[in-house]
């Protein structure tokens, strides 16, 4: 144990269990202070996310109480203003664990290498992943750049590693303060009337993270592979605001899951790949958090039409399964699966508007939001990203949503002018007969774009590079 004070940075990890950097400091410091360092830009961009964070600190600093640890909140224009002073302050160790985005990770060895100039201990632990980005290789050393071949390896070596043995928090002799211009989270919590929506969904707390995985593996995962892509249903686990803010370790889903067998939990398994597989593609390839991971895709020839791009993010587009996705998204910052599919395409194909555009405004809205996802998420729908669905087959709206929405149970549910309309014009409304004609509220639109016409406009798009 050592007189000097711990000091632990909390970036995405709201979570006691196999917090490392956290359980470390706790281990072998009297005192511990934690802190989380409010950057206003970054929720300028990601908008839904602060009040998730919000809520997140106002519960952690409690919970962080009863091991006499303070959560500290400061805010700061950049990180790199922040530790250059705390460079300038002594007796203190420093950790915390690492997030697998490019410029974070750089940013470490800046800070490590500046701790370590003036002797301050700084220890950098793994994040919330299975495997390491770098651990998980071809034979020759190079990066995978198919999904399956990754994730049975990546499998593979987490098994063989054998994870981690859970170490438990310790508690601290005496709670201090450690920074002298903190701030409380209520000068920084949104008022936006928007979020008080999200209430109605959601409860960030590793209580409830646990709570949401116990539920999910008892009731539906057996159903996984089946249900998972009918959004009416609850078929997933929704458990991504929760992974995005390290309120729970995808170790622990790994072996809470692994306690069953059945096929449902090797394809559960197989999306939290994805995430692994997502975070080493932005590692290896950064110039796909600028642009196009195919550089072909630099010469695509897309349109800019503000009407049409406000039309799909209101959720007014006329296609009913499109529009029931962005209003989903709207009312809860999240959106299932299927529909971000649906959507995405959409928007690249049938509006050719490039899929930035859709990357920007999910990162505003989600509260899942991870930049390894979105952007990989993006370049996926839109045929430019690797081992991508290519862009040559296009999503139909109306047969998308006769396949997974097939009562339009989902689409009513989001799209309240539709609740009336017959099951058989639900995903295609502008077809009604005078017989039920009236069953259509006349505010919602007709179809921005014919579907036929789009689908060979886009062709020929794709026909250019
Ligand atoms: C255009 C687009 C943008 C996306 N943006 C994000 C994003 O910003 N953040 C995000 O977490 N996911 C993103 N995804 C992936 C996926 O849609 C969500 O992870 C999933 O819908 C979350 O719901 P769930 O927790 O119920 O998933 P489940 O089906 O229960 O899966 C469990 C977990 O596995 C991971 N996962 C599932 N599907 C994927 C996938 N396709 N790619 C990567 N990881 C996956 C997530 O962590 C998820 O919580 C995006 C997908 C698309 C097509």
């Amino acid at each position: 144990m050592t007189k000097n004070i711990g000091l632990v940075w909390l970036k995405d990890d709201f979570r006691l269990k196999r917090n490392l950097a956290l359980i470390e400091a706790a281990k072998n410091h009297d005192q511990v202070v934690a802190f989380y360092l409010y950057k206003k830009k970054k929720f300028d961009d990601q908008e839904a996310q602060k009040w998730w964070v919000c809520e997140s600190i106002q519960e952690f600093k409690k919970k962080l109480n009863n091991y006499n640890i303070n959560l500290e909140v400061i805010a700061t224009d950049t990180y790199k203003s922040f530790f250059e002073k705390l460079f300038q302050k002594k007796d203190f160790s420093i950790y915390w664990n690492k997030t697998y985005e490019p410029n974070y990770l750089k940013f470490d060895e800046f800070l490590k290498n500046n701790f370590e100039k003036n002797r301050i201990k700084c220890s950098i632990f793994k994040g919330n992943v299975l495997n390491e980005f770098d651990e998980v290789k071809k034979n020759d050393g190079s990066p995978f750049k198919v999904f399956t071949p990754f994730w049975r390896n990546a499998e593979k070596y987490y098994m063989e590693k054998i994870p981690t043995k859970e170490k438990k928090i310790s508690k601290c002799l005496k709670k201090i303060s450690f920074f002298n211009k903190t701030i409380n989270y209520r000068e920084i919590y949104p008022n936006k009337q928007w979020f008080k929506k999200f209430e109605e969904y959601w409860i960030p707390s590793e209580e409830n993270a646990s709570k949401e995985l116990k539920n999910f593996i008892v009731k539906r995962i057996q159903n996984y592979s089946d249900l998972r892509n009918f959004p009416y249903l609850l078929g997933t686990s929704k458990l991504s605001p929760y992974i995005k803010h390290g309120q729970i370790h995808v170790e622990t889903i790994w072996e809470e899951c692994n306690k069953i067998k059945h096929k449902g939990v090797n394809k559960f398994l197989a999306e939290i790949g994805w995430r692994e597989f997502n975070h080493s593609l932005i590692n290896y390839f950064p110039h796909m958090l600028q642009g196009n991971y195919s550089k072909k895709f630099d010469k695509f020839p897309w349109m800019k039409n503000s009407k049409l791009l406000t039309a799909w993010k209101k959720g007014l587009t006329g296609y009913p399964i499109v529009d029931a996705g962005m209003r989903e998204l709207y009312s809860t910052g999240w959106m299932h699966n299927r529909v971000r599919m649906i959507v995405g395409s959409f928007l690249v194909k049938h509006l050719l508007i490039h899929w930035i555009e859709g990357e920007k405004h999910f990162r505003k809205c989600l509260l899942d939001y991870n930049e390894a996802n979105n952007i990989s998420g993006w370049q996926w729908v839109a045929g430019c990203g690797a081992d991508a669905a290519p862009y040559f087959r296009i999503f139909n709206p109306i047969l998308q949503g006769e396949r997974f929405d097939k009562d339009g149970d989902y689409v009513k549910k989001w799209v309240p002018e539709l609740r009336k309309v017959p099951k058989k014009f639900i995903h295609k409304p502008w077809e009604i007969n005078d017989e039920n004609i009236l069953m259509l509220n006349k505010d919602y639109p007709s179809p921005v774009v014919n579907h036929e016409e789009a689908r060979l406009r886009a062709l020929a798009a794709f026909k250019k590079i």
